[in-house]
């Protein structure tokens, strides 16, 4: 790049690309680094696995001088620099773990101009030696990392942060760029005022985690549902949460009895302990953690597959945060829930001891958690909607509510038109809990000395338990059928409530507790799995390890997982392919790109699977969508056929429905012209279908089937009439 000329967008894009190898923006990046580029303050809010370390690192190289970024913690500090140096960039941190001499070389990088980014905790940016330093030298910007830590009114206050506002002072005219994750529009402002930002930027993403399904599940069976969930990700990261200490030691108990390698992390072991404990975590020696909340904070982990809470967390910032550890990679990750409402009152328990109006917040925090738990609305909605911005009407097809997998009532119009009339007979003055009483049927006094049992909807729902009933209150509350009014909450009947009288909508509300069916899940789309052959992942997953292993970083920096995707997806075997892979810059490629290419070529070859799947132009930008017939899932399908696999370990394996992989084999059948069903049908099957397919012709499949009593499948005949149709074509 020309040092003399500033900076431009497209070697914004060069950087990245050069560097670590991407080649587009993601939402507001463009946006937050020509702030930077253009010395204009910023605020950045953009979720977690944005990208925010990006908006600054990126520009940090594309200016003259040293950024100096401020980071409150150590770990995190000392794994960007890892990432950076991994990727080819001179990046320093200065911290108590750095000895005086290494210190006084950073320095000199520094003033060399060798080093583009420091990172440094807000304490020791702000002491006299450092500030003294940062004058002599050319600073290219501030970057305050974590910013909402300036801000009362956010959830991690540090007194230290305040400070930081002596930089504008110091530092006239060299910009100062804050970002964070989490951020009301009360702790925005606060931000730019308590760093004296002088007309900042504003740039505000989606707090929408696209990538993130959310699940809630009632508690029935801890553990098992544990299992399941964890199961179901085998050899993924994954964390499990807990409240309290004695959960958490005894889920990685029972995880390792039944022979899955939990590691255990909470305040009560020593620091060697959760020190080595997390360390395994980030290395991949150890694919799940159960933890309190302590667990997380300190590390960047980007492949975390899924996020369970065994219980309740206090909020929903604490949710959003916590759940927020999975997927940031931006691939799909699983974040379930397992609620009781017994957390509740374990909660209010432990956060009893608050000062009053400390405690009124925290209650009211656990009160909008408890919401979202028994909700029947999009959870993506949900959550963003707290934060006060608004997803539309599309379905998010990421939550059991929208993907159908929350079990309600059949008859939800009834049910909710007898609570609605119920309310309407107390004459709209009574809250939840009264009219939950009257509609169950209670003796309670209070109901008997207002007449309440003389009333027609007395009872109506006495089959069912009081708490059951203020569920259903609360989920047509938070569907807008009543609204709570007043210091006591008093329902009253909304217009869409007077609709739900009328019959003219449905209200979504779940089976009680002890009702709910386990239904089929449905999958989404956009797999992130599409054409990836799971098997050289895992390897590539074993040789991703061992590198890190050798350089001594977390195996995450060495490549994510999307990359170890999009290679187990192309399958590079030489160097220029290889270079096109997402997230591999000219270092990577450099350092990794024989030994992958390598161990790629010597599998592929092993399992019989093509090198380099699909053309060099293809990988690159723009892309081109495959021809239908030759779709990757397809093809994987019928490698696996020719392997011998039944429909339902090839559905398994590339992740598509039975119906889908029976098409794929009848067309299998079909281009390979086998003749020989044995393979899918057992011999005795295969005989006496054909013998029926004599005796009632092939019309129909119908008369078949039912000629054979029903005792085969669709499936199997379909399939020995693809058979028989191959021996009679020429
Ligand atoms: P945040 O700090 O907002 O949580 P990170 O900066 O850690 O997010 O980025 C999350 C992941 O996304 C990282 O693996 C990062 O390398 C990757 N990433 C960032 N920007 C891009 C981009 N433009 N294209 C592809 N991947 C990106």
């Amino acid at each position: 790049m020309d040092s003399t000329s500033p900076a431009s967008t497209e070697d914004l894009l060069a950087t990245m690309h050069k560097y670590w190898g991407y080649e587009q923006f993601r939402p507001l990046q463009r946006e937050a680094m020509e702030s930077v580029l253009e010395d204009r303050d910023s605020v950045v809010v953009m979720p977690t696995g944005g990208g925010k370390s990006l908006c600054y690192q990126v520009p940090a190289l594309c200016k003259p001088g040293v950024a100096v970024i401020a980071s409150p913690l150590i770990s995190l500090m000392k794994d960007q620099v890892d990432a950076l140096t991994a990727c080819g960039i001179r990046a320093a941190c200065i911290n108590s773990t750095v000895t005086p001499a290494e210190r006084r070389s950073i320095a000199a990088d520094i003033r060399s101009g060798d080093t583009k980014l420091v990172y440094l905790a807000p304490e020791r940016l702000l002491s006299d030696r450092t500030l003294d330093f940062l004058s002599s030298v050319d600073v290219s910007f501030f970057a305050i990392d974590e910013s909402h830590c300036i801000s009362e009114w956010g959830h991690d206050f540090r007194p230290e942060y305040r400070m930081m506002r002596m930089l504008k002072d110091r530092f006239p005219g060299v910009g100062i760029h804050a970002y964070t994750a989490t951020a009301t529009q009360r702790v925005r402002s606060d931000i730019a005022q308590q760093l004296g930002l002088v007309n900042p930027e504003m740039l505000v993403g989606s707090f929408d985690r696209p990538n993130l399904v959310y699940r809630i599940q009632r508690r029935k069976d801890r553990f098992a549902q544990i299992q399941e969930i964890v199961s179901r990700h085998a050899n993924e990261s994954g964390i499990v949460y807990c409240i309290r200490r004695t959960d958490v030691e005894s889920i990685a108990q029972q995880l390792n009895d039944v022979g899955i390698k939990a590691l255990p992390y909470h305040a009560g072991l020593s620091d060697e302990e959760r020190q080595k404990h997390q360390e395994d975590f980030i290395q991949e020696r150890a694919d799940v953690v159960v933890a309190t909340v302590a667990f997380g904070m300190g590390i960047d982990k980007s492949n975390v597959r899924y996020v369970v809470h065994a219980g309740m967390p206090k909020s929903l910032e604490s949710y959003q945060q916590e759940s927020g550890r999975a997927g940031r990679d931006g691939l799909e990750a699983e974040c379930v829930l397992l609620y009781s409402s017994g957390d509740l009152v374990t909660w209010k328990r432990m956060l009893g001891d608050l000062p009053d109006t400390a405690q009124q917040a925290a209650f009211h925090s656990l009160e909008a958690l408890d919401h979202f738990c028994i909700g029947t609305e999009c959870r993506h909605k949900m959550l963003v909607s707290y934060f006060g911005q608004d997803l539309g009407e599309a379905e998010c097809e990421a939550c059991d509510v929208c993907l159908g997998t929350v079990d309600l009532v059949e008859d939800g119009l009834i049910l909710g038109q007898k609570i609605l009339s119920c309310i309407v007979r107390t004459g709209e003055r009574f809250g939840a809990d009264h009219n939950a009483k009257v509609l169950c049927g209670s003796r309670d006094k209070r109901v008997l000395e207002l007449g309440h049992d003389e009333l027609s909807t007395y009872g109506l729902l006495q089959d069912q338990s009081i708490r059951a009933v203020r569920t259903w209150i609360e989920q047509l509350a938070g569907q807008r059928f009543l609204a709570k009014t007043g210091e006591f909450n008093v329902l009253k009947i909304t217009e869409s409530g007077r609709q739900l009288l009328r019959g003219e909508v449905t209200p979504k509300l779940t089976k009680p507790d002890g009702d709910a069916e386990d239904k089929p899940k449905r999958k989404r789309k956009g797999d992130d799995w599409e054409g990836v052959d799971r098997g050289l992942f895992e390897s590539l997953r074993s040789l991703r390890r061992e590198k890190a292993e050798e350089a001594g970083i977390p195996a995450y920096i060495v490549f994510g997982d999307s990359s170890l995707r999009e290679m187990a997806r192309h399958r590079p075997s030489t160097i220029e392919s290889f270079r096109l892979i997402k997230g591999v810059g000219d270092k990577k490629c450099q350092d990794y790109g024989e030994a992958f290419t390598k161990h790629i070529a010597n599998y592929c070859q092993a399992e019989g699977v093509e090198v380099d799947a699909l053309e060099t132009e293809v990988i690159a930008a723009p892309r081109r969508e495959a021809p239908k017939n030759q779709s990757p899932k397809l093809k994987d399908a019928f490698t696996l056929f020719a392997k011998g696999k039944t429909v339902d370990e090839v559905a398994a394996i590339i992740e598509r429905a039975n119906s889908t992989v029976q098409g794929y084999l009848e067309q299998f059948i079909k281009e390979q012209k086998i003749d020989d069903p044995t393979a899918w049908v057992t011999g005795e099957t295969a005989r006496r279908i054909e013998a029926a397919i004599e005796e009632c012709g092939l019309r129909a499949l119908r008369p078949v089937y039912e000629h054979l009593g029903e005792e085969v499948t669709y499936e199997e005949i379909r399939i020995v009439v693809a058979c028989l149709q191959n021996r009679e074509s020429p």
